[in-house]
């Protein structure tokens, strides 16, 4: 820093320590060093907290709160049939003439019982549920385990009821393939006490346990009950009007329709139109697709949807907002796209603070 004084002094300049120069004149000065300035404001207000204010004083207040249909993932070790049983409860609930006209998943479906929703998601996978609670956006309501009765509690078992317990999920075990000749139900469920501290209720303890078997439909009906049941005690609820929210669970760019987003409703109503910002990528809705490959006006609180009007791929995860319009959408994806630069510069650049530049 006296280098610096002194040569701003030969030049006419006077500097004292610890004064305040404008940025232009810091500008100048680095230049003379070949530095570069980076104005980083330590302040910045994120717009997205005001967005998210608005959603949780909803939530605290809880007076124009209703119930939504729950959102199931299926986990479990590889192999177990969380795919055959995902196959399975579609086939025995979605009507016979949506069937013929699915082309391509979307990543989730909803089925109907006496009335009552449920939403199902494909295919999360673990590392997709860690994140999940990472960031606190609980895209599911409800865990069904999986677990293959010829086989036992294995260890992918284990990782996914850790995942669950975690996120603080409620979690129904489906105890699968009793179909098969060497399939063990006490077995299993001696396992899930010993190994995962799962009593089963009718051994006195409060681990909801269903036996299935993917492959003949038995006891599909029976899990498809339990879920309802669960539900209604675990108190799901939603913002039923106003500007959406939801999260992404599936996304991919399309050759021909540009990038695709799936995302879950949590709160509002998803409207054909709409402007959205999720992360970095900003848009307006285009069109609305649902599970069967039908365009739809709108979608509300636990629907899956595909949404066609993104203007880049946004990450799976991220949090869709309706807002009012497209200068807000563009101007938070703009702010997100600015903290990722930042995080990218931080990371790959060296930094020369303020107080490291004056103590030189
Ligand atoms: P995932 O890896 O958990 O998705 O397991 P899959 O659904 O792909 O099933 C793995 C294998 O187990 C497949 O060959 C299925 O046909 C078979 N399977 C799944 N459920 C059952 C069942 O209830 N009974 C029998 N016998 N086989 C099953
Ligand atoms: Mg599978």
């Amino acid at each position: 820093i006296s280098k610096i004084i002194k040569d701003q002094f030969m030049k006419g300049i006077i500097l004292r320590p610890g004064q305040i120069l404008s940025m232009e004149d810091t500008r100048n000065i680095a230049s003379q060093y070949g530095w570069e300035i980076e104005l980083i404001q330590e302040d910045e207000i994120n717009p997205f907290e005001r967005l998210v204010e608005s959603y949780q004083n909803a939530y605290r207040e809880g007076t124009r709160l209703v119930q939504r249909p729950p959102v199931v993932t299926v986990m479990g070790h590889v192999d177990h049939g969380k795919t055959t049983l995902l196959d399975r409860i579609r086939k025995a609930k979605v009507a016979e003439g949506e069937i013929g006209g699915i082309t391509q998943s979307i990543g989730a479906y909803q089925v109907e019982i006496r009335g009552k929703k449920i939403t199902f998601i494909d295919t999360p996978g673990h590392e997709a549920f860690t994140e999940m609670r990472a960031r606190g956006a609980q895209a599911t309501d409800i865990v069904v385990l999986v677990v293959a009765a010829d086989d036992g509690v294995m260890p992918q078992t284990i990782e996914a009821y850790n995942h669950a317990k975690t996120a603080n999920v409620p979690i129904i075990v489906a105890i699968n393939k009793i179909d098969k000749p060497n399939a063990n139900i006490d077995l299993t469920k001696q396992q899930l006490a010993s190994k995962l501290g799962l009593v089963p209720e009718d051994w006195g303890g409060d681990t909801v346990t269903v036996p299935v078997s993917a492959k003949t439909g038995k006891g599909v009906e029976d899990v498809l009950e339990m879920i309802l049941l669960v539900s209604e005690v675990a108190d799901i609820k939603c913002i039923p009007q106003g500007h959406a929210r939801g999260i992404i669970i599936d996304s991919k760019l399309d050759k021909a329709m540009g990038p695709l987003a799936t995302l879950v409703v949590k709160d509002g109503v998803l409207k054909v139109g709409d402007y959205v910002v999720a992360g970095s990528s900003a848009g307006r809705v285009k069109a609305l697709i649902n599970e069967n490959g039908k365009r739809i006006k709108e979608a509300h609180p636990s629907d899956p949807v595909q949404i066609i009007g993104f203007d880049e791929v946004p990450d799976v995860h991220s949090i869709v907002y309706v807002v009012d319009d497209l200068d807000t959408s563009r101007a938070l994806s703009q702010y997100s796209k600015g903290q990722l630069q930042k995080e990218k510069s931080v990371t790959n650049r060296r930094h020369v603070r303020l107080e490291e530049f004056l103590s030189m």
